[in-house]
C-alpha cells in the first residue's frame, strides 16, 4: 500500500509522477531537502523515527553484506507498513521485496553506476520486486551527464550530492563532460553561479553550478517523459558517456522487462535519427506484430512494394498518391522503410508508422538494411502472394528485395526505370498489374478494419470480430457498424456502431455494443475486472480486482464488474493494475450501469 507516490505518465520504462509530500514534488526529481535519513540513528537509538509529511523518511537500516536473506534484512529495519508518514526502505538487488514503503533506496547504487550490466541488473531487480506505484531512489550518483539515462532505465529519485561533491573537488560538470576547473579559461555556461569573473569563480561556486546544471537537466527529462519523448533525447545524450550508451542498448535487449511497460500508442512524434532506433521497443513490437499477427486479405493479387515517403501518413504524399492511382485497386501496396521494416497500407496510420521521422539521405547502413531484409522476409513467409511487383528506386532497395525473397518461390518484377514517379516507371507499374482483377474501395476499408484488429488483439481477431459488418463515414475516420441483417442491425443505416477508427493512432475504439461483441468472440479479450461500483471518467487502480496480463498502457480494454460494463483505454499495464494501489488504471469511454 503506498500513499505518497503516484505515476502520472509512462514513457518506455521511465515514469513521470508525483511524490505526494507537503508540498508535492513532481518526479523524476532531486530530493536532497525532501529526505530525512533515519538510518544514521541506528543502532544507537532504536526508537522509530517520527516522520514528516514534507519529506521521505528513510527508515533505519544497516549496510548488510550481499547475500543477506531478505527476512534477516527486514528484521533489522522498522517495518514501513507500520508507519503512517512518507517512508523509504533501503534494499539491495538481492533483498528487494514489497515492504510497504513509498520509495526504495538502492543500497549498492554507488557501486553499480558506471557499469551498464550491473546497473541494469540492480535497477531491474528492484523494479520487478517492488510495487509499480513506488519510487526508486538512487542516492549519491546523479550527474548532469548521466541523469537522463538513470531516469530512462527506471530511476525516479536522485539527489545533488555527487554533483556538489565533484564541484568542491574542482570538477566542473556539464551535460556532456566533467572538466577540471583549473583548465577552464572561460565558463561555458550562462547560469547565475557562473555569472562572475573567472578569477572569482571558486569551488563553492563550482558546486552551485553543478547543482544548477543537474536540476536543469532533470527539468528537461521530466518534460521529455511527460511528452513521451525521452528515448529520442537519450539516444543523443547517452553518447557522452559510453556506459550510458551501453545502458540504452542493453535495456533494449531486456525486451520482456521493457515491452510490457511501454505504451502501445503515443501522440508524440518519434525522431529516428540513430541506428539505436531500430532496437527500441516500439519499433520491434510493430515488426513483431506485422510478421506474426497481420494477415493479407487481398486474395491472389500481387504484392506491390514501394519506398516510404517523408510525409506521413504515406498516402497523403504526392508519390504515394501516384502509386495508388497507378495500382488502381489491383495490387496490395506495402511500404519498405527504415526503421519500421514493412508497413501494409492498412496499417499506415498505426503507431508508430505515421509518427516516426527519419533522416533522409537515400542511404541505408548495413544494420538498417539487415533489419528491413529480415522483417520483409518474415513478412513474406507469413503472407501468401503469387508474385511481387517491386516498384523501388535503386540498387539499395532492389538488393533488399532480392535478399528477402532469396530461396522463396516468389517471382519478382522490377518496374522502376529511373525514379518511381516518372511517367515511364508509373506506366511500367500499370502494365505489370494489367491482368489483375480490381477490388472495391469498400473491400479495402473492410480489410483495414480487420488488419487493425489483428494488430491490436492477435492473429485472426479481425475475422473473429468482424466477419460481417458495414462501414460508414470516410477513411481515416471509419465507423464500424452491424450489418442490416444482424441482431444489432437497423436496416439501411447499418445498425449499431461497434467501433470507430482513431486517426491519430490507427487503432479501433470500441463502443459498448462492440465491446460486448468482443467479449463474446474468440478474439483474445483484454479485460479489467472491478469491484461493485460504476466508474465515471476513470477506473482507479484500487478498484481493480483482476486484469489480463497482456494489457499494455494505451490498450483498448473491457471493464466488467457486478454493477458496470464499460470500455476504455488502459493507462497502465495489466500487471501494474493488479499491483498498484494508486493511479488511474483505465480511462473509461463508455459505461453502462447494470
Ligand atoms: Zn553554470
Amino acid at each position: 500500500m503506498t500513499d505518497y507516490f503516484e505515476v502520472h505518465a509512462r514513457d518506455g520504462v521511465a515514469r513521470a509522477g508525483e511524490l505526494r509530500l507537503d508540498p508535492p514534488l513532481a518526479t523524476p526529481a532531486a530530493v536532497d531537502d525532501r529526505v530525512i535519513d533515519a538510518g544514521s540513528l541506528w543502532p544507537a537509538e532504536r526508537d522509530a523515527p517520527e516522520g514528516d509529511a514534507g519529506a521521505l523518511t528513510v527508515l533505519p537500516h544497516r549496510a548488510l553484506p550481499a547475500g543477506t536473506p531478505a527476512e534477516v534484512a527486514a528484521a533489522f529495519a522498522v517495518d514501513p507498513a507500520d508507519v503512517d508518514f512518507p517512508s523509504a526502505a533501503v534494499v539491495s538487488a538481492e533483498t528487494a521485496a514489497d515492504r510497504g514503503a513509498d520509495a526504495y533506496v538502492l543500497s549498492e547504487a554507488q557501486g553499480v553506476v558506471g557499469h551498464a550490466e550491473a546497473f541494469l541488473d540492480a535497477v531491474v531487480a528492484v523494479r520487478e520486486a517492488t510495487p509499480p506505484d513506488t519510487a526508486l531512489y538512487l542516492a549519491g550518483v546523479a550527474t548532469p551527464r548521466n541523469v537522463a539515462t538513470l531516469v530512462y532505465a527506471g530511476v525516479d529519485l536522485v539527489d545533488t550530492t555527487r554533483a556538489r561533491v565533484e564541484g568542491t573537488r574542482g570538477r566542473y560538470l556539464t551535460t556532456d563532460a566533467a572538466l577540471f576547473l583549473e583548465d577552464l579559461d572561460e565558463l561555458p555556461c550562462p547560469c547565475p553561479a557562473c555569472a562572475v569573473d573567472r578569477d572569482e569563480f571558486d569551488r563553492a561556486a563550482c558546486a552551485d553550478h553543478n547543482e544548477r546544471v543537474l536540476r536543469g537537466e532533470l527539468g528537461r527529462v521530466r518534460r521529455r517523459v511527460a511528452d513521451g519523448r525521452l528515448r529520442d533525447y537519450v539516444e543523443g545524450q547517452a553518447r557522452h558517456a559510453n556506459w550510458c550508451t551501453a545502458v540504452l542498448r542493453r535495456l533494449d535487449d531486456r525486451y520482456s522487462f521493457a515491452e510490457p511497460r511501454t505504451p502501445v500508442v503515443d501522440d508524440a512524434s518519434m525522431q529516428a535519427a540513430t541506428e539505436d532506433g531500430l532496437r527500441r521497443v516500439e519499433i520491434q513490437r510493430f515488426a513483431d506484430r506485422v510478421t506474426t499477427r497481420y494477415r493479407n486479405r487481398f486474395g491472389d493479387r500481387p504484392l506491390v512494394l514501394v519506398p516510404c515517403s517523408a510525409t506521413k501518413p504515406y498516402s497523403e504524399s504526392p508519390s504515394h498518391a501516384q502509386f495508388h492511382e497507378a495500382i488502381g485497386y489491383r495490387g496490395h501496396l506495402v511500404s519498405m522503410t527504415s526503421p519500421i521494416g514493412v508497413v501494409p497500407q492498412e496499417l499506415e496510420l498505426t503507431y508508430p508508422a505515421q509518427h516516426y521521422d527519419t533522416v533522409v539521405t537515400g542511404r541505408w547502413s548495413a544494420n538498417e538494411r539487415e533489419f528491413v531484409v529480415e522483417v520483409l522476409r518474415r513478412y513474406l513467409r507469413r503472407t501468401d502472394y503469387p508474385r511481387v511487383v517491386a516498384h523501388v528506386p535503386d540498387e539499395g532497395y532492389r538488393d533488399v528485395v532480392a535478399d528477402a525473397t532469396a530461396g522463396l518461390d516468389l517471382p519478382v518484377e522490377y518496374t522502376v526505370a529511373d525514379h518511381p514517379t516518372t511517367d515511364e516507371s508509373l506506366a511500367n507499374l500499370r502494365a505489370a498489374l494489367a491482368g489483375e482483377s480490381t477490388y472495391r474501395k469498400r473491400e479495402r476499408e473492410h480489410n483495414t478494419v480487420r488488419a487493425i484488429a489483428d494488430y491490436m488483439l492477435g492473429p485472426a481477431a479481425g475475422d473473429d470480430l468482424f466477419e460481417s459488418f458495414r462501414t460508414t463515414s470516410r477513411h481515416p475516420k471509419l465507423q464500424v457498424r452491424a450489418p442490416p441483417d444482424h441482431e444489432d442491425g437497423g436496416g439501411d443505416e447499418g445498425g449499431a456502431q461497434w467501433a470507430a477508427m482513431v486517426p491519430n493512432y490507427g487503432v479501433l475504439a470500441f463502443t459498448l455494443a462492440g465491446a460486448r461483441r468482443w467479449v463474446e468472440s474468440d478474439a483474445p479479450t483484454k479485460r479489467v475486472d472491478i469491484d461493485g461500483f460504476v466508474p465515471h471518467g476513470s477506473v482507479l487502480a484500487p478498484g481493480v480486482v483482476d486484469a489480463t496480463d497482456a494489457i499494455r498502457p494505451g490498450d483498448e480494454v473491457v471493464v466488467e464488474g457486478p454493477r458496470a460494463f464499460a470500455v476504455g483505454r488502459a493507462e497502465m499495464s495489466g500487471p501494474e493494475m493488479r499491483a498498484s494501489t494508486r493511479g488511474v488504471a483505465v480511462d473509461v469511454r463508455h459505461v453502462e450501469e447494470l
